[in-house]
């Protein structure tokens, strides 16, 4: 079954109506692929900016994190209804910096995953190993440590892009070889085979993400279970554009 080509481009905490301008109207004038999925998650204050520059098809917006409830007093959150509202489609959960800096667990991201599903959020869900963990071995165990929790809480993955992001490669300059992070995603499509049945398994799209660039990704082109990227600092610059196109 052929998975449609998923490119997210994650901003971080960066950007302004201006450079967000810039890189919208990029991606609006360049030729892209038919067969693409574009998904631009800048900062939540300029979701709907970016959601009103789009001007292609293939092109939608998601929001970089969303809480498991809906409104009340939760002050600095975003809500998924809120991010939906204002002309988002996704949400990024279980980021490694989320889960660093902010201390989010397996729990808390499952759940927050859920909610995000059952308000008609997509989410791309990220996961990876830290250096430690590759050191010692241990990736594929994180890796399904990760995925599991959600796997416990989701049982439609219909709208669930899954992102190996390991946490060294992330703003590094140092992406996996394309050997690696294949070898990799075919576990992890075993893993969602085994707990969830051939036919989720062969249509999720596993992303690689973790210093995606203009110049890496064409090495990915051949593996077969490379779905797409998950840019962080190269969704930024001009050579999205190729990232975007590298499967055309
Ligand atoms: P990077 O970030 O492409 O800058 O390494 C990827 C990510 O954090 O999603």
């Amino acid at each position: 079954m052929a998975r449609t080509f998923f490119v997210g481009g994650n901003f971080k905490l960066n950007g302004s109506k201006k450079s967000i301008k810039e890189i919208v109207e990029r991606l609006n004038q360049a030729s892209l692929s038919e067969n693409v999925e574009v998904v631009l998650c800048p900062p939540a204050p300029y979701l709907e900016y970016t959601a009103s520059l789009v001007q292609k098809k293939q092109i939608t917006v998601g929001a970089q994190n969303t809480w498991t409830k809906a409104s009340g007093a939760f002050t600095g959150e975003n809500s998924v209804d809120q991010v939906l509202d204002v002309g988002a489609k996704w949400v990024i959960l279980g980021h490694s910096e989320r889960r660093t800096i902010f201390h989010e667990d397996d729990k808390l991201i499952a759940e927050k995953t859920k909610f995000a599903l059952d308000q008609g959020a997509g989410v791309i869900f990220c996961i990876g190993e830290t250096l430690e963990e590759k050191k010692a071995g241990v990736t594929l165990d994180v890796c399904e440590r990760q995925l599991n929790a959600a796997i416990a809480e989701v049982k439609d993955w219909t709208n669930v892009v899954v992102a190996y992001e390991p946490v060294w490669a992330i703003g590094t300059g140092l992406a996996a070889t394309a050997e690696d992070a294949q070898d990799i995603h075919a576990s992890l499509r075993k893993l969602l085979a085994a707990k969830l049945g051939d036919k989720v398994a062969q249509q999720t799209r596993i992303l690689y993400g973790g210093s995606a660039n203009g110049s890496n990704v064409a090495s990915f082109k051949d593996k077969a279970d490379v779905d797409g990227f998950l840019v962080g600092g190269a969704s930024l610059k001009p050579e999205f554009v190729d990232i975007v196109n590298s499967r055309k």
